[in-house]
């Protein structure tokens, strides 16, 4: 959803979508819907740039950063962004890194503010940093990739190397407190 801001009133611009199915594309991105969201909002004149404050509902899809079956995690975003006149043919992008405020400060070209870009970012800045199915999830055997959730393979367990470091470490440390 394009937002234009050519005939913008004075006291602001509403706006609400209902995405349908498809409609919002997730290729780039490390989710996927499992319901089409939904945006409310409101773009109001802030000096030179534009304010877009709004929710986001939606129920997203992401693997188990364990396991990899799917998590759903229903996801409400509240947003409050800024968008700076763009510099038409100074391409602002790659130019420099994008830095943390880079997040919340976006440029808008052509009086006209992609929504689908704002949506998509601001979820995929939602996602946990682990996704996990469950807190206990067993995730999957190393040697055969083996859902450990649902079977118990015969592969024999292996301590992880960085443990076994971590193991001598602390054996080393107790030897010398004696
Ligand atoms: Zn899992
Ligand atoms: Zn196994």
């Amino acid at each position: 959803m394009i937002i234009s801001l050519v005939r913008m009133p004075a006291d602001g611009l509403k706006f609400r979508h209902q995405y349908k199915a498809g409609e919002l594309d997730t290729r780039d991105f490390e989710f996927k819907f499992e319901g089409a969201p939904s945006v409310t909002g409101r773009v109001d004149r802030a000096g030179q740039d534009m304010r877009v404050r709004g929710d986001i509902n939606a129920e997203i899809a992401a693997p188990c950063d364990r396991c990899l079956n799917k998590v759903t995690i229903p996801v409400e975003i509240p947003f409050d962004l800024f968008y700076s006149p763009g510099d038409p043919g100074a391409g602002h992008a790659g130019e420099h890194e994008l830095s943390e405020r880079d997040l919340d400060f976006a440029v808008y070209e052509n009086d006209q503010i992609d929504l689908d870009e704002l949506i998509l970012e601001q979820l995929e800045l939602s996602l946990p940093s682990r996704v996990l199915c469950r807190e206990e999830c067993r995730g999957l055997c190393p040697q055969c990739g083996a859902d450990l959730n649902l079977e118990q393979c015969d592969c024999k367990a292996e301590i992880d190397p960085r443990w076994k470091a971590l193991a001598d470490l602390k054996a080393g440390m107790e030897e010398n407190d004696k």
